[in-house]
């Protein structure tokens, strides 16, 4: 099983049985109500009909098409609606099948960018500390997470620099929001890493606006726009993975926007179909899309592809989930939302072993003191627990994250939060 403690599963068996809503209904017949919207990615709720309804349809009517010389037609309708909630320029879309992929992708169009460009030599790509960008060589070899790095590191790709995190619980522990220290001062270490390597060898940066994975670590205010001013000073890159921020996150259609912080490539997935079909995009800025498709006359070609890109099950998922969100203003919906789950979240504070609450949209991460000798063990138990008492959290060392869908309701906000309080009293 994916990155599960097999013999810990083994002992005790936590399994799902159906879905509607905003619950899961275990194999045991509980009721769960879904905390984290699967693994960040049911934004609009399980077993929606339209979605349901369209994909149904489309495998009976075209249930695949090559995506390699041959197109179909419901794949640039797709490309048109995702391209119309990105931020103004990001306008060109290249499908794929998960995150993993979309950052191998993004990462493997910077490189043919600067190609295209006659500078070839920038091939140093730029990640973060804690950052999570998938498991693909490309995305563990720029993401941050040492357990997922170290037993391929003789083969991870060379040429990667690090930024440090932003996480920084000495600070603004318990900030409400964007935390307000240290933006621009974490911003500036890339350029240290620019003046060590010059900036005519780097190609691109790559962070999550809101790092979710690692245990929800929010950019400080100024960070994001600190690292756009530099990248594009140096002309450097700038790509957003927002598999977990895109698609009504925050409250708005993406961090971006959220931010106000425009990238050259953006990563998606997971709320981009419901996760009903999996499917992943990435978004272009079009003068980057321009560039290489001009080359490609030349004779430089960008060779990247997958079987299932476009999957005519994955573009009908997108069309109706994006249908859903538009027609129920979920992006909306979840803003106004926030203040609510922003109070609810920090309620916490003061309760067992909490060391920490922070928010941002839909998402909070409740940082609790490890266990002597047993990091992870009191979030494992929190867990559990919450589970068997109807409500599905997260955890990631012993950090819960709080990822509702965003039809959730204020008296649901509540329940989530009310058990963790409740269970949190039990936990030694
Ligand atoms: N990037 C980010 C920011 C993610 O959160 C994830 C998944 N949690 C991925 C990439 C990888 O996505 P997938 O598991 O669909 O490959």
């Amino acid at each position: 099983m994916p990155f599960t403690a097999n013999r810990q599963f083994k002992a005790h068996p936590r399994m799902l049985a159906a879905a509607q809503g905003m619950h899961y209904t275990a194999a045991d017949g509980h009721q769960v109500l879904d905390g984290t919207s699967g693994l960040w990615c049911v934004n609009a709720g399980h077993g929606r009909q339209p979605i349901i309804d369209a994909i149904s349809r489309q495998a009976a009517h075209l249930d695949y098409a090559p995506s390699f010389q041959i197109g179909h037609e419901d794949s640039f309708r797709a490309a048109s609606d995702v391209a119309a909630l990105m931020p103004a320029g990001l306008d060109r879309v290249f499908f794929t099948n998960s995150g993993s992929e979309s950052v191998d992708t993004a990462l493997k169009i910077a490189l043919a960018y600067h190609r295209a460009r006659g500078e070839g030599q920038r091939t140093r790509l730029i990640g973060r500390e804690r950052g999570y960008h998938g498991v693909g060589f490309g995305g563990i070899s720029v993401g941050g997470i040492s357990p997922n790095r170290k037993a391929f590191s003789g083969v991870l790709l060379p040429g990667v620099d690090h930024l440090p995190h932003t996480h920084d619980l000495e600070h603004n522990a318990f900030s409400r929001g964007q935390p307000a220290w240290g933006g621009e001062a974490y911003a500036d270490a890339l350029e240290r890493i620019i003046a060590l390597h010059d900036a005519s060898t780097i190609a691109a940066v790559i962070v999550e606006p809101l790092a979710g994975s690692t245990g929800v670590l929010l950019p400080p205010k100024g960070y994001l726009e600190r690292l756009r001013a530099i990248t594009e000073k140096h002309g450097i890159l700038l790509i957003f993975d927002e598999v977990i921020t895109g698609f009504g996150r925050l409250g708005a259609a993406t961090g971006s926007e959220f931010f106000g912080v425009t990238p050259d490539l953006m990563t998606l997935a997971k709320g981009i179909s419901n996760a009903a079909v999996p499917a992943g995009a990435v978004a272009v800025r079009r003068s980057v899309h321009d560039t290489i498709i001009e080359a490609s006359a030349a004779g430089i070609e960008f060779f990247h592809g997958y079987t299932y890109s476009a999957h005519p099950l994955a573009t009908a998922a997108i069309r109706a989930t994006l249908g859903i969100y538009r027609d129920e203003g979920l992006f909306d919906r979840a803003k106004s939302l926030s203040p609510a789950f922003e109070n609810a979240a920090h309620a916490l504070k003061g309760s067992p072993h909490v060391i920490d609450v922070r928010n941002l949209g839909l998402v909070a991460g409740i940082e609790l003191a490890p266990r002597p000798g047993a990091p992870g063990a009191r979030a494992a138990e929190v867990f559990g627990k919450c589970f068997d008492q109807g409500v599905l959290v997260r955890y990631t060392g012993d950090i819960i994250a709080i990822s509702p869908p965003l039809i959730i309701d204020e008296a649901q906000i509540g329940q989530i939060f009310g058990t963790l309080a409740e269970v949190l009293k039990t936990v030694d």
